[in-house]
C-alpha cells in the first residue's frame, strides 16, 4: 500500500481483517493530519460501522443535527435542513481529521498492518515500488498516495489539472457550546461552510473565494489571517465573530482533476481515493469516496476471482458513481456563488422549497448518503 492516508489506511485494515498480509508505505515521518475537519456523512458512516469502529466514530465525532444555508451579508437564514429526518440508521458526523486518522491507524494495526512511516515511493512499475535506492515487490501494490500520485501517474500519464479560479482558506477557531449544526453564509463570488468539531470545542471554517490570480494546489500553504478576515468583510451574523478568533490560516488552490480513465492494471497495481478521483470540497465528499474505495476493492479482492479480473469488475462498478459526485461537487460551487437578481431568485426557491416540502430538499440527497456499500455485510458492529 502507498500512502497512510484515510484511503490506504482503510483499505489496509479491511484487507488486513480479511486475512492478508499489509503493509503500508507512508512518506511522513509519522502518521498525522493537517489540523482540519471532515464531514463524514452516511455513506461513509457506514463502512467505519462495518469495520468495526462504530464506538470510536460515535466517541470521536459529532453527530450532526442540520445544515443550514444562509445569506452571507445579512447572515439571515436562507433554508435549512434537518439531518434528523434521514432515514433511520443514517448518521452524519464532523470529525477532526487527526481522530480519523488515529482510529483507522490503530484499527489498522490491530489487524495486523504493518504501518512504515518515512518510506517515500518515487516509482511504481507492476508489482514493484522504488523507494531512493531500494525495490520492493509485492503481489498487489495499491496507490493509495492521494492528489500526485505515483501509482495514477504510471497507469494514467500526468493530466494537467485545470486552475477553477477559486481559492480555499481553512482554519480552526476555539469555540463554547457550539450546535452541531453545518452552516454555508453565501456571498456574491464567495462562501464559508463552518461546523463544531471535538463536542464543540472548535470550530472548523472552509472559506471560498472565485478569483484570477493563481494559487498552488496543497493543504500546507500559509496565508495571513487579515486576508480571509478582508475577502469576508461585508458578511454579518456569526461570521465577524469567528474571522476575530483567527490565528493560524492555510490557503490553497482549487483544482479541477479529471477522474482517472485506468485504476488497475495486470492485476498488481491499482489505485484508489483521491489518487484515482480527486474532487472539489464542494459536497465533502473526498474522504467518504476513499472509505466507499475501500470497503468495495476490498471486497472485490476478497470474492475467489483473479485479480485481473476481480479489479476489472470493481472499477466499472465503482467509476459512475465516483463520476456523478465528483460532478455533483463541480456544480455546487457554481450554486453557492450566485450574484445579481438570479441570487435572490436562487434564495427565493430555496426558502419557498424549505417551507413548503422540507422532507423533499433532503431526499434528494438520497442517492448519495442513501447509498450502502456494506449492505448484506456480515458482522457490522
Ligand atoms: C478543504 C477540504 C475539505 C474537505 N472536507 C471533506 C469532508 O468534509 N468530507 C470528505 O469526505 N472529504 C473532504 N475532503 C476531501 C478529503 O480530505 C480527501 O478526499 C481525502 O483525504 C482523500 O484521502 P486519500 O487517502 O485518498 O488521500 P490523502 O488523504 O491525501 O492521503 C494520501 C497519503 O499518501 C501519502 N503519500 C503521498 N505520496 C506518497 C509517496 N510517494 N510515497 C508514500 N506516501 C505517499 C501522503 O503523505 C498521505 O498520507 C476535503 C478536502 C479538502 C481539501
Amino acid at each position: 500500500m502507498i500512502g497512510g492516508g484515510i484511503a490506504g489506511l482503510a483499505v489496509a485494515t479491511i484487507l488486513a481483517q480479511r486475512g492478508a498480509r499489509v503493509e503500508v508505505l507512508e512518506q511522513a515521518a509519522q502518521i498525522a493530519e493537517v489540523g482540519a475537519g471532515l464531514q463524514i456523512s452516511p455513506n461513509g458512516a457506514v463502512v467505519l460501522r462495518a469495520m468495526g469502529l462504530g464506538d470510536r466514530l460515535r466517541g470521536a465525532g459529532m453527530r450532526a443535527g442540520a445544515v443550514e444555508l444562509c445569506d452571507g451579508p445579512s447572515g439571515a437564514r436562507v433554508t435549512r435542513l434537518d439531518l434528523g429526518a434521514l432515514r433511520a440508521g443514517q448518521a452524519y458526523y464532523f470529525m477532526h481529521r487527526a481522530d480519523l486518522i488515529d482510529l483507522l491507524a490503530d484499527a489498522a494495526r490491530a489487524a495486523g498492518a504493518v504501518i512504515s512511516t518515512g518510506q517515500t515511493v518515487t516509482g511504481v512499475e507492476g508489482g514493484e515500488v522504488r523507494i531512493g535506492a531500494a525495490t520492493r515487490r509485492a503481489d498487489l501494490v495499491i496507490g493509495a498516495d492521494g492528489l500526485r500520485s505515483t501509482a495514477r501517474a504510471a497507469l494514467n500519464g500526468r493530466a494537467v489539472p485545470f486552475f477553477t479560479h477559486q481559492v480555499a482558506w481553512r482554519a480552526l477557531i476555539p469555540e463554547a457550546g457550539a450546535r452541531p449544526e453545518v452552516t454555508v453564509h453565501m456571498g456574491p463570488g464567495r462562501h464559508l461552510v463552518s461546523y463544531p468539531l471535538r463536542g464543540g470545542g472548535l470550530r472548523n471554517l472552509v472559506a471560498v473565494e472565485e478569483r484570477h490570480r493563481w494559487t498552488e494546489e496543497g493543504w500546507h500553504h500559509r496565508d495571513l489571517p487579515d486576508n480571509l478576515r478582508a475577502a469576508f468583510a461585508g458578511f454579518g451574523g456569526p461570521v465577524p465573530g469567528w474571522l476575530d478568533r483567527l490565528s493560524e490560516v492555510h490557503l490553497w488552490g482549487l483544482f479541477r482533476h479529471p477522474v482517472a480513465p485506468v485504476w488497475h492494471e495486470g492485476g498488481h497495481l491499482a489505485i484508489l481515493g483521491d489518487a484515482a478521483h480527486p474532487t472539489l470540497p464542494f459536497l465533502a465528499q473526498g474522504a467518504n469516496m476513499a472509505l466507499e474505495d475501500a470497503w468495495t476493492l476490498a471486497l472485490a479482492l476478497d470474492g475467489g476471482e483473479a485479480p485481473d479480473a476481480a479489479l476489472a469488475r470493481w472499477q466499472a462498478a465503482r467509476q459512475p458513481r465516483v463520476r456523478r459526485i465528483v460532478e455533483a461537487a463541480n456544480r455546487n460551487a457554481r450554486a453557492y456563488h450566485l450574484r445579481g437578481p438570479m441570487r435572490g431568485l436562487a434564495h427565493l426557491g430555496l426558502r419557498l422549497g424549505g417551507a413548503l416540502a422540507p422532507g423533499l430538499a433532503l431526499s434528494r440527497f438520497d442517492w448519495l448518503y442513501g447509498h450502502d456499500v456494506t449492505a448484506g455485510a456480515k458482522g457490522a458492529a
